[in-house]
């Protein structure tokens, strides 16, 4: 299994235990994932120190006022790293108090040109916001060249469809497996577009939900979304292994 989105600089040791078990895990990699300047550096450290582990590298839309020229001077510079397979967690979050969406949405543009800049997909978390992301994607589709995916993806029915217009690929976490949860949508995902992942520690899906997330329990979301599928588990994980590596693509290198 490859869990597409995890934040082990949230773990003990930058998740040393949990690196170090990864194949007794049926783990084949792990990509962190960048909120800041600084963890994005970090990540790369971690990336380049172990070879299963990835990193993409960007500044959360929280932290959007923290963004200047030479910030994305860095994270470009740190792009070159053999290990960058992505420029994300970036995108918009209408749930943060105080948020300022237009900041956001400059940001967002400005980490755009860098994916495309450095030939690389991205990683978008979208929280609130969807009407507003499809609408800077579609007027910034010049800048999707080498695609994309929608992290933790939640905005039900209504919108898969039109991000999937955008040749982006879909990403599933935890929230998948809740008992709320939508699924009915799945079946109408090309299975060439379908990513699994944890958000790590964040999200631990169902039947942990409520306890520290960790990678290896991408198991469950691949497990919940192949009954609903009515495929098996591991035909559903070969498929999104490749596609994985597919939108990844320095993984393979
Ligand atoms: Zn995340």
């Amino acid at each position: 299994m490859i869990d597409t989105h995890a934040h082990l600089l949230m773990f003990e040791n930058y998740g040393e235990k949990i690196i170090n078990s990864m194949s007794d895990d049926g783990l084949e990699a792990v990509v962190n994932i960048g909120t800041t300047l600084n963890d994005s550096k970090e990540g790369v450290l971690l990336a380049e120190k172990n070879e299963n582990i990835f990193a993409a590298i960007g500044i959360y839309p929280e932290y959007a006022k923290t963004v200047s020229p030479e910030v994305i001077e860095e994270l470009k510079q740190l792009a070159k790293s053999p290990k960058v397979v992505a420029i994300g967690e970036i995108g918009l979050d209408y749930h943060t108090e105080g948020y300022d969406a237009e900041l956001q949405k400059q940001v967002l543009i400005e980490q755009l040109k860098l994916a495309d800049e450095m030939k690389l997909p991205f990683c978008i978390h979208c929280r609130g916001a969807a009407k507003d992301m499809f609408n800077l994607l579609s007027e910034n589709k010049h800048l999707i060249n080498h695609s994309g995916l929608m992290h933790c993806y939640s905005e039900g029915a209504e919108w898969v469809q039109k991000f999937l217009s955008l040749g982006l690929y879909i990403s599933f976490s935890g929230n998948i497996t809740y008992k709320k949860s939508d699924r009915s949508f799945l079946k109408d995902i090309p299975l060439d577009r379908l990513l699994i992942e944890t958000d790590a520690p964040y999200l631990a899906p169902e039947p942990l939900r409520g306890t520290k997330n960790e990678p290896k329990n991408v198991r469950f979301v691949l497990d919940k979304i192949a009954i609903e599928l009515g495929i098996s588990s591991s035909k559903l994980n070969k498929i999104t292994s490749e596609n994985a590596k597919r939108l990844y693509y320095k993984m393979g290198k």
